[in-house]
């Protein structure tokens, strides 16, 4: 835990309150939700907390805040109250005293004279539900540095990633914060395919000065994408006086590309100059602390339930993209709507085989060689004949988990199992499913097991 205010006489007892529940959690636990969250004071009835964000608050204080607050009772004989502030990376705390007692969201901005909200963004992307990361805190710091100050630091900005890491996400809440704070300025978000099929209208509709105007009379510009620039004469020109007009008048642009400007190739010179002004930044992938941050706050607001392990071998499995995470949950979500059934180990292995970066084929052999192990049996007892008892239940689990991880018909398992018939496969994954609405520790012996095996697998 870092400590970046003078403590107060709390202090200690908070330490140690966190030491004694660091013990209780793992390292990974420990990391996401504590490394961000910062002591910042006490008095008689609270101890005042700095968290990044409502999302570390709320998991925060759903996680912890009851072993938390009762340590600190026990440690200092005081009933202490845990009070977070969020704190943003520009500095700016939004004091939100007991979670009890939250505003709605809507309620902490006061209604005001607007410029309407530029039709392109969207409000969905906001800082606040931007999770911080390794790869990504050096732009986010910058992007919350541009929306506090725009036009001052770091202009142009150029935020550059692959796939699915959140450069729009990062351009848009630009955009919203700015639109929030600045009732003044006018904000723009533009993808260049937009910038170029407006462009193209406006040449057809001969109102070239109306577009021009519009664009150089921003005081944000925020243009996502420039490597769909590539091949795009005409737009490359129009964008390079927009540049000019605009860099002249301090105005603060911000462009994001899904490689770093010297690899965008057929660009003129001129253009690649200027977006090489100011601040270059990359975005990486997100590490795994990262990605369940991220997946964790994608299910909460999703609103269904997604076990802890769902969202593990999620993560696990899908590493370079958080767009991907996304889809992963929507199409659980879609599953548990329209199939109705809750999403466990086993649904998720199976529904989400295609989103696996790397092909994730279970191979029957694998789970019968893991349950076998597991039981201390050889792959011929799990395949043979023999029906005695310590065998019969670990041949049937086997069965059940390939019916429930691969999309092989009970016909094909069947083959698989000794040549069987596929109704005895069908009995066994009745056994299985019966046995375990009694039998409390076969849940938990079935995801080890498919734990196992999805190791095995990769
Ligand atoms: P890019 O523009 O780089 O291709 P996006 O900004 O569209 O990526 O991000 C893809 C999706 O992932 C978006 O829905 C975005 O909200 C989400 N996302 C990306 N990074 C994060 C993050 N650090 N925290 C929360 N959501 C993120
Ligand atoms: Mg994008």
């Amino acid at each position: 835990m870092r400590i970046d205010t003078p403590p107060g006489d709390y202090e200690p007892f908070w330490s140690e309150a966190v030491a004694h529940l660091r013990s209780e959690i793992t390292e990974q636990e420990y990391h996401t939700w504590f490394s961000r969250m910062t002591y910042a004071g006490a008095d008689d009835s609270q101890v005042r907390l700095h968290v990044p964000s409502s999302f570390y608050r709320d998991q925060i204080a759903q996680r912890y805040r009851s072993k938390l607050e009762e340590s600190l009772f026990e440690l200092s004989g005081q009933p202490l109250r845990l009070a977070f502030e969020i704190r943003r990376t520009n500095g700016a705390t939004v004091p939100t005293a007991h979670l009890e007692n939250l505003p709605p969201p809507a309620a902490t901005s006061a209604p005001r004279p607007h410029r309407p909200r530029h039709a392109q963004l969207n409000e969905e992307y906001l800082f606040s539900r931007f999770v911080e990361g390794e790869g990504n805190s050096f732009a986010l710091a910058a992007a919350t540095a541009i929306a506090k100050s725009p036009g001052r630091e770091y202009n142009p900005c150029l935020i550059y990633g692959g796939v699915g890491l959140g450069k729009t996400h990062l351009l848009q809440a630009i955009g919203n914060e700015v639109y929030q704070e600045y009732r003044d300025l006018r904000v723009v978000y533009v993808t260049v395919e937009t910038f170029t099929t407006e462009f193209i209208q406006s040449i057809r509709d001969k109102t070239v000065h109306r577009f021009k105007n519009r664009y150089r009379s921003t005081d944000v510009l925020m243009i996502d994408d420039v490597q769909f620039l590539q091949g795009k004469t005409e737009t490359q020109q129009e964008l390079f006086h927009t540049f000019n007009s605009l860099y002249d008048a301090g105005k603060q642009m911000v462009f994001s590309s899904d490689r770093p400007v010297t690899e965008l190739k057929s660009l003129p010179d001129r253009l690649i100059n200027r977006f090489e002004r100011g601040l270059n930044i990359d975005l990486q992938p997100p590490d795994y602390e990262t990605r369940i941050a991220i997946l964790t706050q994608k299910v909460d607001e999703s609103g269904i339930a997604v076990p802890s392990d769902v969202i593990e071998m999620i993560c696990r499995n899908i590493e370079s993209n958080v767009r991907d995470l996304e889809k992963a949950l929507t199409k659980l979500t879609a599953y548990s709507n329209l199939v109705n059934r809750t999403i466990t180990l086993e649904v998720a292995s199976r529904e989400l085989r295609e989103f696996f970066a790397t092909p994730f084929n279970i191979a029957v052999d694998t789970i019968q060689r893991v349950t076998a192990d597991h039981y201390g049996l050889s792959l011929n007892d799990l395949k043979g004949k023999k029906r005695t008892k310590a065998i019969a239940f670990p041949r049937q689990l086997a069965m059940y988990i390939t019916r429930e991880v691969t999309e092989l018909s009970t016909t094909e398992i069947g083959l698989e199992f000794g040549g069987r018939d596929h109704t005895t496969v069908m009995h066994a994954c009745q056994r299985v499913a019966e046995r375990k609405r009694t039998d409390s520790s076969l849940d938990p012996l079935i995801k080890h097991l498919i734990h196992t095996i999805t190791q095995r697998s990769r």
